[in-house]
């Protein structure tokens, strides 16, 4: 290439549409199944879900959650279970935002939003606790002063478990895995990487037949009972 062929690429690069942001005034929609800053999530009548069963910790590679339950006050319970988790912290220096808290979780008690545009200046405010983490009585993550939530950020947290089930199996893909977001009610499954429309109930599921061992064609020849957008399903209704 030649003196003037170096600025023959240079023009021809001006015209293009150019794929760069202004950001931080402008975003990019951030994928559905992005893991950003945890929430604590609550049910419809306020009740809080954690039970301070402390799988999340357990099963934190990064070791950054500290959990401690404590029996539910009998006059005045915080949770609808035995016990709740009256300390819960995550360090957010530790946290590689994996999601196996929450896939852990029993009771669809920790999520993870979209957000990811929050910082600290010292290591204390690292450190998220419960106060901070817990949705409000909308049933939507705070907005703390420190953090720049956009659109979006705050809804459909931890999309990913609805791709997947508890066993793994493909079978399962469209069939609504999880509760209703306080605020947010009840939502549709996602359809997994088959994206089929039409998915058999769950108890003819058989792994020795087409579509229970990742077969695309996901019916294994029987019909269907179900709606493709798992509204046929009321919170809770998952085999968790
Ligand atoms: S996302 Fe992963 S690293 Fe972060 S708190 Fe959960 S389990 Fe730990
Ligand atoms: S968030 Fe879930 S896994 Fe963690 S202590 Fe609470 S109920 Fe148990």
């Amino acid at each position: 290439m030649g003196f003037f062929g170096g600025f023959k690429v240079t023009f021809q690069e001006m015209f293009k549409p150019r794929v760069t942001t202004t950001y931080p005034e402008s975003k990019r929609p951030k994928p559905i199944r992005h893991h950003g800053r945890h929430v604590l999530n609550r049910y419809e009548d306020g009740m809080e879900k954690c039970i301070g069963c402390e799988l999340c910790a357990g099963v934190c590679p990064a070791r950054c959650i500290y959990v401690r339950g404590a029996d539910n006050p009998p006059t005045e319970p915080v949770s609808p279970g035995e016990r709740y988790g009256f300390v819960y912290e995550i360090n957010y220096l530790r946290c590689i935002h994996c999601d196996l808290c929450v896939e852990a979780c029993p009771t669809e008690a920790i999520t993870e939003s979209k957000l990811f545009e929050f910082s600290f200046t010292n290591r204390e405010d690292a450190i998220y606790t419960k106060d901070e983490l817990v949705v409000g009585d909308d049933g939507a993550p705070q907005h703390l002063p420190w953090e720049d939530w956009r659109q979006d950020d705050d809804t459909h947290t931890s999309a990913w478990m609805r791709a997947t089930s508890p066993s793994g199996s493909a079978a399962y893909a469209g069939r609504a895995l999880w509760s209703g977001e306080l605020g947010y009610g009840v939502r549709a499954a996602e359809q997994g990487q088959s994206g089929e429309a039409q998915l058999r109930p769950p108890h003819d599921i058989d792994p020795n037949v087409a579509g229970a061992d990742g077969d695309p064609s996901g019916d294994g020849g029987h019909g269907s009972d179900h709606a493709a957008d798992g509204t046929s399903h009321t919170a809770g209704g998952g085999t968790h």
